[in-house]
């Protein structure tokens, strides 16, 4: 199998896909090849126009899903209808029809997120706090709105218009959930949200940290911190000390990639028993994922 993920300069460097995918064909017996593509975003009509359909499938990172998406909607086809509510796209598969090679996007950062939220029964009807509006945050809020039905959702970001912006999209779904944007965190009543969950890099390897008052965390409250690098934020550590429920960006990141596998492998693996509920692939990757983290964690010490 051709795989790959497009994104800006230097995503070979960063990108953690090409370790996660490369694990999971291995571990499914798949003969094939995952590699990580940088593309200028004024080169990448043509590269979907003549590269992307000798691929059979890839992933898309910044700075493309929205252009991908706008792309596909007009020469190729969105397969899923959150991928459409969300507008943008993470995973293409390449379909052959008729003859002729074409593209169809997914976005599987919110079913990521969804996958390991844990008990999305506990938080219908429950408030939100949603640190950020970017794409992750975008992905995120539809999830929770459409699929946990959660009661509302207060949206923080350091933009305030893109907070507003997103607030509005969440309430055109038909859902229950009412979102609002909110311009100071220390006006928020921390205290009643079920799920804080932070989409912003903040937090992450030398970028700043949130300015969330972590002392206001309650035992009972879940905490889902997106960023993966590092592995244990120090919003996760707090988080963790006050008795909050915690999940890390690297479960999403795997359970993302998983969703991805599954959607490009389908037929691939012809029968094989290797994924039921995904939790197989997730767990591959998982651990590729925890010993590549580690791996650069050491690298940066040593520097
Ligand atoms: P994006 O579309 O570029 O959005 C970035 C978001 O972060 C925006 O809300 C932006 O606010 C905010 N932000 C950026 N720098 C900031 C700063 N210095 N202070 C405060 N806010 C800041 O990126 P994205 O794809 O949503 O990714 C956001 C984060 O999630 C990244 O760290 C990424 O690595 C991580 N992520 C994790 C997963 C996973 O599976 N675990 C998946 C996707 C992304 P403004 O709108 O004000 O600029």
């Amino acid at each position: 199998m051709k795989l790959g993920i497009i994104g800006g300069e230097g995503v070979e460097k960063y990108s953690l896909s090409p370790v996660m995918h490369t694990a999971a064909l291995k571990a499914c017996g798949l003969k094939g090849e995952y590699r990580a593509i940088p593309v200028k975003p004024e080169g990448l009509e043509s590269w979907l126009g003549i590269e992307a359909p000798k691929l059979d499938g890839f992933n898309v990172t910044m700075p493309h899903k929205e252009a991908v998406y706008r792309w596909l909607k007009e020469n190729g086809r969105i397969g899923s209808d959150i991928a459409d509510s969300i507008g943008a796209v993470n995973t293409v598969k390449v379909v052959e029809e008729k003859g002729v090679r074409r593209l169809v996007g997914y976005n599987t950062d919110g079913r990521g997120f969804f996958d390991t939220v844990g008990d999305q029964n506990a938080l219908r009807g429950k408030s939100v706090l949603l640190l950020g509006a970017g794409g992750a945050a975008k992905a995120i809020a539809v999830w929770l709105a459409e699929a946990t039905q959660i009661g509302s959702l207060k949206i923080w970001n350091r933009h305030l218009e893109r907070a507003e912006e997103l607030a509005q999209k969440v309430n055109t779904l038909q859902t229950h959930c009412r979102a609002v944007a909110v311009k100071d965190l220390r006006a928020v009543p921390i205290e009643q949200m079920s799920l804080i969950v932070n989409a912003t890099p903040l937090g992450m390897h030398k970028h700043e940290e949130s300015p969330l008052d972590f002392s206001r965390l309650r035992k009972g409250q879940a905490v889902y911190d997106i960023v993966y690098e590092p592995r244990e934020t120090r919003l996760i550590a707090i988080a963790r000390k006050h008795g909050c429920k915690v999940i890390r960006g690297d479960e999403m990141l795997a359970a993302q990639g998983a969703e991805a596998f599954d959607i490009w492998t389908d037929e691939w693996r012809g029968g094989k028993p290797v994924r039921v509920d995904g939790k197989f692939i997730r767990e591959i990757m998982g651990d590729a994922l925890e010993n590549e983290i580690k791996l650069r964690a050491g690298n940066r010490q040593d520097a």
